[in-house]
């Protein structure tokens, strides 16, 4: 069960205009919240991220926090699995096609729900391979913008070449992956890319940095430069619906001893803490 334009409905009976300017123009923003047990996680975060990606396409939010809430919720009791994955998605709505923004048009607003499937326990294992390319997006990657070509491109590449991920370089430095947040690990150090216009500020990446600060983990929040993310003892990526992942291998060559390290099994481990934690705390949004 799908939620469109006000109405709940199975997905097969969903019908947008072609003239959607998300479809003409991928004029959009989008979210995608994980559901735990039937409690989105950190969904408090998801809707400022939210509104951050509305400002910066400058679209007036179509919802309250308290409707998202409302909305997010109904989807979850209506769909299977304890744990789903929530994609809601708002356009810029119905109008003659003209770059120009329309007056007085409403978004479309969409929100799906698919079941959130764990990593196999093999990749956990082994950790997957990565391939590295040129970020070559716009100068906007804090906005979660529904036109995601580069981005479906440069993860084609990963998928063609036999991995699971890209890591993107921009001048030197690595901004993130293809979708997801990529961390370094050298001599215990966790190193983070800052957030800024040239990534996805991830909610997972922000979960990770938490639990590490927790632990007491040494962290530095810091530019990455490529010689460091191809010398560097673990890479880790982070995304809500893959958590956190060892990345073992990048352009074919074996990150560290090539298998997932010390630091990988610590936050994993935080994590999964960290989720049965807030599960535990029965309140109807993990925070
Ligand atoms: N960067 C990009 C480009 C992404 O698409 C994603 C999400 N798939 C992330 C980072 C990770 O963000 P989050 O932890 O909020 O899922």
């Amino acid at each position: 069960m799908i939620y469109l334009n006000g109405d709940f409905m199975p997905i097969e009976h969903a019908r947008i205009s072609v003239l959607d300017r998300g479809f003409i123009f991928g004029d959009g923003v989008y979210e995608v919240i994980p559901v735990y047990s039937r409690k989105p996680f950190r969904l408090v975060d998801h809707l400022l991220r939210l509104q951050h990606s509305l400002d910066g396409i400058r679209l007036q939010n179509p919802h309250s926090s308290e409707e998202w809430r409302t909305l997010l919720e109904q989807i979850v009791v209506r769909n299977e699995s304890d744990d789903q994955y929530l994609y809601l998605h708002v356009t810029r709505g119905i109008a003659r096609r003209d770059h120009a923004f329309p007056q007085g048009v409403v978004p479309t607003v969409f929100i799906m729900s698919n079941p959130l499937l764990a990593p196999p326990n093999g990749l956990l294992a082994t950790g997957v391979a990565a391939i590295t390319a040129s970020d070559n997006r716009w100068l906007r990657c804090d906005i979660k913008a529904i036109s995601l070509l580069p981005n479906v491109l440069l993860r084609q590449m990963a998928i063609d070449a036999g991995a699971m991920e890209t890591v993107l370089l921009r001048d030197g430095f690595m901004t993130e992956g293809a979708a997801s947040n990529i961390f370094v690990v050298k001599d215990g150090v966790l190193l983070a890319p800052p957030k800024n216009h040239l990534m996805l500020p991830g909610i997972t990446y922000d979960v990770v940095l938490e639990l590490a600060a927790g632990d007491n983990i040494p962290v530095e929040v810091r530019p990455i430069a490529e010689h460091e993310v191809r010398t560097a003892d673990e890479i880790l990526l982070t995304s809500s619906t893959r958590e956190i992942m060892a990345v073992t291998r990048v352009d074919d060559k074996e990150v560290g001893r090539g298998k997932p390290g010390a630091m990988f099994a610590l936050l994993y481990r935080l994590y999964q803490e960290y989720k049965a934690t807030v599960m535990r705390a029965g309140t109807s949004a993990y925070p």
